[in-house]
């Protein structure tokens, strides 16, 4: 007797993503994890973990993911992407996938464009932070002098 659950996959879901832009890395994911670890936002929301939203495209989950909340709460931060050994840019994969959400009537056009909005303040807000971290220019050097001494002892 067939599963359930199979009958709700999608073998041409992750050919799919990877025609889109952003996609086209997906495959390549080896399941290690390193992006769920970086993610600030898996460490506080436990609902979300970019690994697990990469083996679900990859398994064929495409109801799943297209209609799942979890796509819509990353924060665009380039974490996982700085951070990947595989380069699959999960980042630009999570944008390919609310595209495919918007286009398949998931959600409105106007939600995207609210969350793009969100994304972009997330960005200032982050770039405003570094500019006072380093701002001070004789505290970062300090704390740069310091960390080199702790590396030679
Ligand atoms: S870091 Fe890269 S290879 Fe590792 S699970 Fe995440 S996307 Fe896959
Ligand atoms: S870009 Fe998104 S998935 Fe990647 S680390 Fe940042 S918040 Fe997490």
């Amino acid at each position: 007797m067939e599963k359930k659950n199979e009958e709700e996959l999608d073998p041409n879901f992750k050919f799919e993503v990877s025609a889109k832009a952003g996609g086209e890395n997906i495959k390549l994911c080896f399941a290690c994890g390193t992006c769920a670890a970086a993610c600030p936002v898996a460490a506080v929301d436990k609902d979300f973990n970019p690994r697990r939203i990469i083996r679900q495209v990859l398994f064929g989950q495409r109801k799943n993911i297209l209609s799942s909340a979890a796509i819509w709460s990353c924060q665009q931060c380039y974490a996982c992407y700085a951070t990947c050994p595989q380069n699959v840019k999960f980042r630009d994969v999570i944008r390919a996938l609310r595209i495919m959400a918007v286009e398949e009537g998931y959600v409105k056009q106007e939600l995207a464009d609210e969350v793009l909005k969100l994304d972009n303040f997330a960005a200032e807000t982050r770039n405003a932070l570094a500019k006072v971290l380093w701002g001070d220019k004789g505290k970062y050097e300090a704390a740069k002098e310091r960390i080199k001494a702790e590396l030679k002892t």
